[in-house]
């Protein structure tokens, strides 16, 4: 059975199966399933290894991301093989998060040795001022199944980087990939309770996090529902948090557009990953001069993409991550055909040699952006395209959602795309790019209802991570 980790010891009794979804006779392992009383120890672990570890040095922590992103990376091909059986993503897009993950590590231990804060003349004669970051004590993490390697390094590597120690729960659908990375930081040096493993279901143990007094911040990325139950449970502790959470990302292709380049973009945005990713695009907004040639070439190339299983090399989409997920996929399938869009391309069930959750990409259109499946998040390989009459309406069409993650243009006018990426409401903008792929060492985050707090990745993590104080002293 793969364990918790505790106070560095791997520890629990009862478990559950983690199957594949790309063969539902495949059982990857068991995984230990913590208690209320796991995650208090956790707890009280990680408070304990706060201030050693918050005192131990840029290079100490340095040495131990340094080790885990070489880890990582020697170890690329396994742990992106263990993703993708247990997660559904191709196999290369699996190795790509991998890598991107090892990527993250190397990013926060430079930053480890470049942590600095700043001297500040006093507008007071005679005193001395300086600003200094300090790490803010256990910080809890709490991530999603659609990158439960790229999203937990994101968050662990910049925690323990500025000095904070970790209780981490991983989504109870995928904990292999997650727990093969606090393996490795454990095996890197990391002193006992620094990092701690809580696996199991988010109502019990996720909400054990969050309802303890002794989490100084929490790092969330999930589902704007679970979201708000964070921000609530934050506000009465008086703690701070930082959420990541839906979106529904609009894609733009203008009468001006490469087609080949717009087509490209908007297959990737919307069907790659299973349309199983935060950014993905499933409201293609296109403009009536290149409706039809748009549509007709959409429907060729998700002719050509072969759905099947992870592992397989040639599969281009993988499975749906559970029978829960395919369930909702079918029935917001039902739902825009109910609501008048109509069901251009896909959207079947698919048997393959693995019993498994295959499900052709869908796509509609005559969608209107006030149905349901232009409007609510359905994390699946199901698309819409709304047709607008310029680029004006498509920019108010983009912007007119609950959501504000990632938005796209496919364009070959420097104007439009100059001005949607000021006027779109998006963390992120991309031109003639996929919605979703993004750098390691940048920014990433929302606005509106798909995110909260300080920006992720990058420099801009220590914002979050570290608490500022300004010392005055009498020269
Ligand atoms: P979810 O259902 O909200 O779950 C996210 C995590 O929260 C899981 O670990 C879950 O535990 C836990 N959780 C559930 N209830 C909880 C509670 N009461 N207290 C504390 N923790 C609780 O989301 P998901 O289905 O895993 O992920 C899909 C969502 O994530 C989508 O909405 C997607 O857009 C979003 N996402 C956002 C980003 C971003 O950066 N903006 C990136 C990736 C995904 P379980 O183990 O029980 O599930």
């Amino acid at each position: 059975m793969f364990k918790n980790c505790i106070a560095g010891e791997w520890v629990g009794s009862e478990g559950r199966e983690n199957i594949s979804p790309s063969d539902t006779d495949d059982v990857i392992g068991v995984f230990a399933k913590a208690t209320r009383k796991d995650v208090l120890d956790a707890i009280s672990a990680a408070k304990a290894a706060f201030p050693a570890w918050s005192r131990s040095g840029p290079l100490v922590r340095h040495a131990v991301l340094r080790k885990a992103a070489d880890e990582i990376l020697a170890r690329k091909d396994e742990l992106g093989a263990l993703l993708a059986r247990e997660e559904g993503k191709t196999l290369p897009e699996a190795v790509g998060e991998v890598v991107r993950a090892s990527q993250i590590f190397d990013f926060f231990a430079g930053e480890a040795l470049r942590l600095a804060g700043e001297t500040v003349p006093s507008v007071r004669p005679g005193i001395a001022v300086e600003v200094t970051r300090e790490p803010l004590g256990v910080i809890g993490i709490i991530t999603p199944w659609n990158f439960p390697i790229a999203i937990p390094a994101w968050k662990i590597a910049p925690a323990l980087c500025y000095g904070n120690t970790v209780v981490f729960k991983p989504a109870d659908l995928v904990p292999a990939s997650s727990w093969a990375i606090v393996d490795i930081l454990q095996r890197a040096g990391l002193p006992a309770g620094v990092l701690n493993l809580v696996m199991g279901r988010g109502s019990l143990v996720g909400q054990a996090i969050i309802d303890s007094p002794d989490i100084a911040a929490i790092t969330f990325t999930g589902s704007t529902p679970t979201g708000k139950k964070i921000a609530a449970a934050s506000v009465e502790h008086n703690r701070r948090f930082q959420l990541e959470m839906g979106g529904k990302n609009p894609m733009v292709v203008l009468d001006d557009a490469d087609l080949g380049v717009a087509v490209e973009a908007a297959v990737n945005s919307a069907f790659f990953s299973t349309g199983q990713r935060c950014t993905a695009s499933s409201r293609l907004i296109v403009t009536e001069g290149i409706h039809d040639r748009f549509v007709a070439a959409m429907s060729e190339r998700l002719a050509s993409l072969v759905v099947d299983n992870a592992l397989k090399p040639g599969t281009h989409i993988g499975p749906v991550v559970d029978e829960g997920q395919l369930r909702q996929d079918l029935d917001y399938i039902g739902i825009g055909q109910s609501e008048g869009a109509r069901l251009h391309f896909g959207g079947r069930l698919l048997e393959r040699e693995t019993k498994g959750y295959y499900l052709e990409p869908a796509l509609f259109t005559e969608a209107t952006n006030d149905m349901r499946i232009s409007r609510e998040e359905i994390f699946g390989p199901v698309a819409a395209v709304i047709r607008v009459k310029d680029y004006d309406e498509a920019l108010s069409v983009a912007n007119d959602t609950p959501f504000g993650l990632s938005a796209g243009i496919a364009t070959q006018s420097l104007k439009h795309a100059t001005h949607f990426k000021r006027n779109a409401e998006a963390g992120m903008v991309m031109v003639n790019l996929p919605t979703a792929g993004v750098d390691f060492h940048v920014p990433f985050g929302g606005r509106k209802a798909s995110s909260f707090g300080p920006r992720e990745q990058g420099r801009y993590a220590a914002e979050f991570f570290t608490t500022v104080k300004t010392g005055y002293t009498l020269a």
